[in-house]
């Protein structure tokens, strides 16, 4: 809550990388860990500009027959793409007893997915810790909502709270869900947390990604996540949104450049 916290939090995310405040990260690379392609999509979202890269070795998919992740060995080749790259790696933790696991693999950023928003039990285990997690938005979460489960983050003793914006089912069809870009600034205003959006999942079309990473970024957003993939229709899972690294260095040129324009040195 702002009225204690005046000052923005920032998140130190390990490799250096910190996030909130002004500083302003890009988290980049596959929806899923699929195997050797991992590296390969990690040098080109690095030298692109990334500075964290992303990737699920634990897949909360809504069909039980659809592929599930690679589970410890997708962590495995994670954290070495991590160490390779010098970047922090973010990735989806979806039950409490891979806590410990998490931690004695490494892994920088716990990410808490829209599926997983308000799994209390989930929430309390994370805050046991002192890793940062990067917390998304419920699909059916309000503004406030999100923010009571940062506080069962918090509440447990971890301070590292990374908020993220990731879109909302309403009555829309054209895109996967719709992005409450709104709640950018709303939780900019009601709170101290870095404020992430994932224009990936929020739109849920390749085409969408770029204008809306764009104006995530022009909201005043501390930071992207986008899923980017090299052969996006053989992509694993989330295909259909996913950037081409050529596309990606596109989209980060720009992203510089609406930086540039709102944050002049
Ligand atoms: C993901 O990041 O791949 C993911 C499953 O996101 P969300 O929880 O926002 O759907
Ligand atoms: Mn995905």
């Amino acid at each position: 809550n702002r009225k204690f916290h005046p000052m923005d939090t920032v998140v130190d995310c390990g490799h250096g990388v910190k996030i909130g405040g002004d500083h302003f990260q890009v988290i980049a690379g596959p929806c899923s860990v699929e195997g050797e392609n991992l590296i390969r999509i990690a040098r080109r979202v690095k030298a692109a500009g990334a500075t964290m890269l992303r990737g699920g070795a634990y897949k909360p998919r809504t069909s039980p027959y659809a592929y599930q992740g690679m589970g410890a060995a997708g962590l495995d080749l994670l954290m070495e793409a991590g160490t390779e790259l010098d970047m922090p790696v973010v990735t989806e933790i979806m039950d409490p007893r891979d806590v410990q696991l998490f931690l004695d693999k490494g892994v920088d950023v716990m990410q808490i997915g829209a599926r997983n928003a308000q799994n209390f039990p989930l929430l309390k285990e994370v805050g046991k810790t002192s890793t940062p997690v990067l917390l998304k938005r419920g699909m059916a979460e309000s503004i406030d909502e999100l923010l009571m489960a940062a506080e069962y983050i918090m509440s447990e003793g971890n301070p590292n709270v990374i908020l993220c914006e990731r879109g909302i089912r309403t009555f829309e069809t054209r895109t996967r869900n719709t992005f409450d870009l709104n709640a950018v600034p709303v939780l900019r205003y009601l709170s101290h947390l870095p404020v992430v959006a994932d224009p990936s999942h929020a739109t849920g079309y390749t085409r969408y990604v770029e204008p809306m990473a764009l104006a995530a970024t022009a909201a005043g957003a501390h930071g992207l996540e986008i899923e980017v993939h090299d052969a996006p229709d053989q992509a694993w899972s989330d295909g259909a949104q996913a950037l081409t690294p050529d596309m990606f260095d596109d989209c980060m040129r720009r992203i510089a450049l609406i930086r540039a324009a709102i944050e002049p040195e």
